[in-house]
């Protein structure tokens, strides 16, 4: 049990909120997924669904977060404007990023944009620059990480701990070379996080996205355990959904995300 891995989905959704009630089986945040070790959370990206997790988090535990950022698109770090445990003087809360992320984040959670900014907080915010291809421990994790293919650039992420590995691969678009450089970082997988912000039909180039049917031959050339589908198309019913998993998870390596899931490793 010590050393079960409990992931959980907070925001299935890319690019923009979608609060419509044809969306609300798959849900309707943009991206956030936990995963919880001990008293360990490690959080990856801090879209609409980090408010979720931050009105459920027990500001009295002594369990460490820390949250781990892709890319700053705001669909990626949107939720930080509301989550609570900002607000909680007991709270330590560590922040990871590429280069030049305090600064972006310190302009970005501050007025005009939002009436109250870094210096209201009242936990101890640690902001991490790190670049694509550091490695670091965090926790009883093993970190490492690998440039993406996406506008702006952003940051794939590998945990490694107690004989297991996933992968948070949001957002990139899988092109060739990215393709393998994806498979090779994957390798092994129990889990890969994959960006399913299109299907193959609706596949937009240079967008910085990928497809579900990218996901599942990534699954199978990596030789991963399973392959979570997730951050969906804000114009994505529950309906088209419904149809896209059923035909995505005739293979059994395929996983469509739904807000709060909850997958144990
Ligand atoms: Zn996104
Ligand atoms: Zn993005």
């Amino acid at each position: 049990m010590d050393k079960n891995w409990k992931i959980t989905v907070w925001g299935v959704r890319g690019s923009a909120p979608a609060p419509y009630q044809e969306f609300m089986e798959y849900g309707g945040n943009t991206s956030c997924v936990s995963v919880r070790r001990k008293n360990h959370m490690v959080v990856f990206d801090a879209g609409t669904g980090l408010i979720t997790l931050g009105r459920e988090w027990d500001t009295q535990t002594d369990m460490r977060l820390d949250i781990l950022i892709s890319h700053l698109h705001i669909d990626h770090v949107m939720g930080l404007f509301l989550f609570q445990p900002l607000f909680a003087a007991d709270m330590e809360i560590h922040l990871y990023g590429g280069t030049g992320l305090e600064q972006k984040m310190r302009q970005l959670l501050s007025p005009p944009w939002w009436p109250l900014g870094v210096q209201d907080f009242k936990a101890k915010l640690y902001f991490h620059e790190i670049q694509a291809g550091d490695r670091f421990e965090l926790g009883g994790f093993a970190v490492s990480t690998m440039a993406g293919n996406h506008p702006g650039g952003n940051i794939l992420y590998r945990l490694e701990s107690d004989g297991k590995r996933l992968v948070h691969a949001l957002d990139c678009e899988s092109d060739e070379g990215t393709f393998e450089r994806i498979t090779d970082f994957a390798h092994g997988s129990d889990l890969i996080i994959w960006d399913a912000n299109f299907t193959a039909e609706d596949f937009k180039e240079s967008w910085g996205h990928s497809t579900w049917e990218q996901g599942l031959k990534a699954g199978h050339e990596a030789g991963a355990g399973r392959v979570l589908m997730t951050h969906y198309s804000h114009g994505y019913t529950d309906n088209f959904l419904r149809e896209q998993e059923r035909e995505a998870c005739k293979d059994a390596l395929c996983i469509f995300a739904k807000e709060r899931m909850e997958i144990i490793l």
